[in-house]
């Protein structure tokens, strides 16, 4: 063998290994990457859905400390708290962000200081900070209407939607985000929304966790260059999301509405993406959906900075199923209900709706019966099979207020495994409304007026086989009476 013949030999050796190192150790992706590591980007100082102005302002002040980010008001609100524009980046490609135009959807905001920490970190994945800042400009108007998040409500203070306000911007919120992407001309929009946590991703049993939308700039729904963009980048951050939450990526209903921003901008010439969050099955204060948030942030940033969105071929959009509404809380399946001197077997649907807590800062629960019949297209986050149980009203307990505050939790426990789900004082009115820490309600009615299906009563009932309780649906929260004794969010006093 000559030494040329060795020397070719080797180097195709060399090759080959190189080649079956990359395929076998599969580079996992930097965003990947800055999932698994997420936990040092996120905010700690947000620990709920329900963030302030106040809580908004201190974090972009320790953002522009960062020297990254630099920021400006761009207006007040009704009740004059300010709006402000952070920027960050020096590159060409100008992306605007904002979220919170409805002030009860705050899932992206909390992602939004999540996103600012990592760009202002400094560790292995400058190289990705790198690209995002020399090649996108970003602007970022966390919490449009600051109005409505203090009162944890939807619409600004004078009772408008902002998102219905794009042509008429009577309020000064929609006022400020019109003028500050006519300044930029984005070429990229993100409209950053909460949607109902009942939606399903299509006719099934997974919720719609995050549902996208290159809005429509016109009644024909036509696709030009703008809403292509937007479509491409809703399908490289799909392909991301479905490997952490496989099923549970839909598209919100692209009707045009030329009332509403992201529309509007669409028409204006700006690819603009809606992202709604959603529901997630044990995630109520919406802190993983959170974390989605961020991750598909960061992709479509990579994505934009690289181009690589533009190989995405649009026919795939048709394979993201469409927002169904079609789960509930809670399902009872094949219950036996007896009323009325009738038995029958059917299916129960149970929403919690909210109560907003002390300065809109948290969150108590009513559960009530919404549905009763077929439900087989219907889907719970949370299900109970239960054709083997009967469903019997709960039991009342009469006791003196003293001997109700002396109740240790074991003790109310047992009393639901028991079959009571209420207690009366004989003494004195008890108070009504939520309460916190404890399973038995209270209750002032007459002990004989307890009835448990219906539609719009509450959902608070025993589930029984041959007469012996099995689980407890108490305000719409299950407990399993077998297991270890658990807590409910709230109970009620009625
Ligand atoms: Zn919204």
């Amino acid at each position: 063998m000559s030494s040329k013949h060795i020397f070719f030999t080797g180097l195709l050796f060399i090759i080959v290994q190189i080649a079956v190192a990359q395929d076998s150790v599969k580079v996992k992706k930097e965003v990947d990457r800055v999932w698994d590591n997420y936990e040092l980007y996120h905010e700690a100082s947000i620990k709920n859905r329900f963030i302030k102005h106040s809580d908004v302002i201190q974090l972009i002040q320790k953002n522009i400390n960062s020297g990254l980010f630099s920021s400006e008001e761009i207006g007040r609100s009704i009740k004059g708290r300010s709006i402000n524009h952070l920027t960050y980046g020096r590159g060409r490609t100008k992306v605007l962000l904002w979220s919170q135009m409805h002030g009860d959807e705050s899932t992206a905001t909390m992602a939004l200081f999540d996103l600012f920490n990592f760009m202002s970190g400094n560790d292995e994945f400058d190289p990705l900070r790198r690209i995002i800042r020399d090649n996108l400009e970003l602007h970022f108007v966390p919490m449009l209407n600051p109005d409505g998040a203090q009162e944890w409500k939807r619409r600004n203070d004078l009772e408008i939607d902002i998102n219905r306000d794009a042509r008429l911007l009577v309020t000064p919120e929609g006022r400020a985000l019109m003028e500050i992407a006519k300044k930029i001309q984005p070429e990229i929009a993100f409209n950053l929304h909460d949607q109902s946590t009942l939606y399903a991703a299509g006719r099934t049993d997974k919720s719609a966790t995050i549902s996208f939308l290159a809005p429509a700039y016109n009644y024909p729904k036509d696709m030009n260059e703008s809403r292509k963009r937007a479509t491409q980048l809703i399908l490289t951050m799909n392909d991301a999301l479905q490997t952490k939450v496989p099923g549970n990526i839909a598209k919100y209903d692209d009707a045009f509405d030329p009332r509403c921003f992201g529309d509007t901008f669409q028409a204006m010439g700006f690819s603009t993406i809606l992202i709604e969050s959603g529901g997630f099955k044990g995630d109520p204060e919406k802190q993983y959906i959170r974390k989605l948030n961020f991750y598909a942030l960061l992709t479509a940033l990579e994505s934009i900075a690289k181009k690589s969105y533009a190989s995405q071929s649009l026919a795939k959009y048709d394979s993201i199923p469409e927002n169904s509404r079609s789960l509930y809380d809670l399902v009872v399946r094949n219950v036996s209900i007896n009323k009325e001197g009738i038995s029958f077997r059917t299916n129960l649907g149970i929403n919690l709706s909210q109560i907003k807590g002390p300065n809109y800062a948290s969150m108590s629960y009513n559960g009530r019966i919404e549905e009763l019949g077929d439900m087989e297209l219907n889907y719970g986050h949370n299900e109970i099979e239960a054709s083997q149980l009967s469903l019997v009203p709960g039991k009342v307990k009469l006791l003196l207020k003293s001997e109700w505050d002396k109740l240790t939790q074991e003790e109310e426990f047992q009393l639901v495994k028991e079959g009571y789900l209420y207690v009366k004082w004989t003494d004195t009115k008890s108070p009504t409304g939520p309460m916190s820490a404890r399973l038995l309600n209270l209750t002032n009615a007459e002990t004989g007026a307890i009835k448990a299906a219906g539609i719009g009563q509450q959902a608070q009932f025993i589930l029984a086989k041959e007469g012996k309780p099995e689980f407890a649906v108490i305000n719409g929260f299950v407990l399993d009476l077998n297991t270890e004794m658990k807590q409910v969010p709230n109970v009620f006093g009625y």
